[in-house]
């Protein structure tokens, strides 16, 4: 147990998980949680890292940079593509020995989800998932400051407040969306190259494909000003798909609940809820969504709700502005014609 009593070398650093997504760009969770984790170094006086693992990873870090960051390590490989269940944190374990931050941050995504638990069963310690909020605190009971984390919990009717004071490093995933993202003119990091020094032989897994590639949304979510987004209620792949020709005509984004990601009917960057984004658009759209609280409780800052819902009752209307008893799939379809007379479109 690597406790603080001993503190063998642990720093008071803190470091952001800095995720690439789909080797474009740098994930803007992983921005937030920079702009938040420099907040956090900030109120203790200590470091924070961008831990960056990617293919040709140099050109990210010009937009690392401009975040904040004391220090970027990075790694660049091709192994290193797409996230890897073995590789990622075998790296990152050895990292955390060597360099002993004593708070490490990860984005609620996909990778982040996978990497940052099999960390904290590496180093025996705490994980708190899904966070929306971060602090520092002194605790006179613990003699130190901690990392006070704030979740959701019981569905989303309570929120929770975790501390891990007898354990390093103290580990929190983090909702995407929450925290603002604020770029510091003139910061000038250490940036310190990494070798890739990995026994690829050593692998127990071997990708047979590479991961669907999605049509991305071409403005974040976050700040798309009308979201139309899908739930299970329109029924298959190709009906979800009507929802992009709508966005089209709206000049609007395609958001989703968890079904239709988890049914691969689009990426997981256009989930809306606790574990994907949260958004505050103009105009929300909701085609059979049924309005579960890891959904709404992200959505319930938009101007206008609408919700297309055949169940008159679904816990979506209690929240909706306009609502449309009626089969979403024949609903997106007139309003779609519609919209294409309007605008003498084909
Ligand atoms: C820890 C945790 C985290 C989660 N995180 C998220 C998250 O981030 N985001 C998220 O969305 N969910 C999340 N979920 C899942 C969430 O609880 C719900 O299961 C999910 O939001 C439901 O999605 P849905 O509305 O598409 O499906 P359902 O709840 O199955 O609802 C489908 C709706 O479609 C309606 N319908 C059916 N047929 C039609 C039709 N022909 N026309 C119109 N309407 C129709 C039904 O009446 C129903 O209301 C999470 C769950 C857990 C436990």
């Amino acid at each position: 147990m690597k406790d603080f009593e001993s503190n063998n070398g642990w720093t008071r650093d803190v470091w952001v998980f800095t995720e690439i997504q789909d080797h474009e760009r740098v994930l803007d969770g992983a921005l937030e949680l920079l702009t938040k984790g420099r907040e956090i170094a900030d109120a203790q006086g200590s470091k924070l890292y961008s831990i960056v693992f990617a293919l040709d990873a140099e050109q990210y870090l010009p937009a690392v940079e401009q975040f904040g960051p004391d220090v970027i390590l990075y790694c660049s490989d091709r192994a290193l593509k797409h996230y890897d269940s073995q590789i990622f944190p075998d790296l990152y374990a050895g990292l955390i020995e060597k360099y002993r931050p004593s708070i490490v941050l990860f984005p609620s995504t996909e990778a982040g989800s996978d990497l940052a638990p099999r960390l904290a069963h590496r180093f025996s310690t705490g994980l708190t998932s899904h966070c929306t909020g971060l602090s520092i605190m002194r605790f006179d009971e613990y003699d130190r400051s901690l990392l006070v984390m704030q979740r959701p919990a019981y569905s989303g009717n309570a929120i929770a407040t975790v501390i891990c004071p007898h354990t390093l490093p103290q580990m929190a995933t983090v909702q995407q969306g929450v925290f603002d993202r604020k770029e510091i003119a003139g910061g000038k990091p250490e940036i310190i190259r990494l070798p890739f020094e990995y026994d690829l032989a050593t692998l127990r897994i071997e990708s047979l494909e590479a991961p669907v590639r999605w049509d991305k949304p071409k403005v974040p979510l976050e700040q798309a000003p009308i979201v139309v987004a899908g739930g299970r209620g329109l029924g298959s792949k190709r009906t979800f798909d009507r929802l992009f020709e709508l966005s089209g005509l709206l000049n609007g984004e395609v958001g989703a609940t968890r079904v239709p990601v988890f049914n691969r009917w689009c990426g997981e960057e256009r989930m809306i809820g606790q574990t994907g984004k949260t958004i505050r658009p103009r105009l929300y759209l909701g085609f059979g969504v049924s309005g579960q609280i890891q959904h709404t409780a992200s959505i319930i800052d938009s101007e206008i709700i609408v919700s297309i819902n055949t169940n008159k009752d679904a816990p979506i209307t209690g929240i909706s502005d306009y609502v449309v008893t009626e089969d979403a799939s024949s609903f997106l379809s007139r309003l779609i014609d519609r919209l294409k007379r309007e605008k003498r479109v084909q």
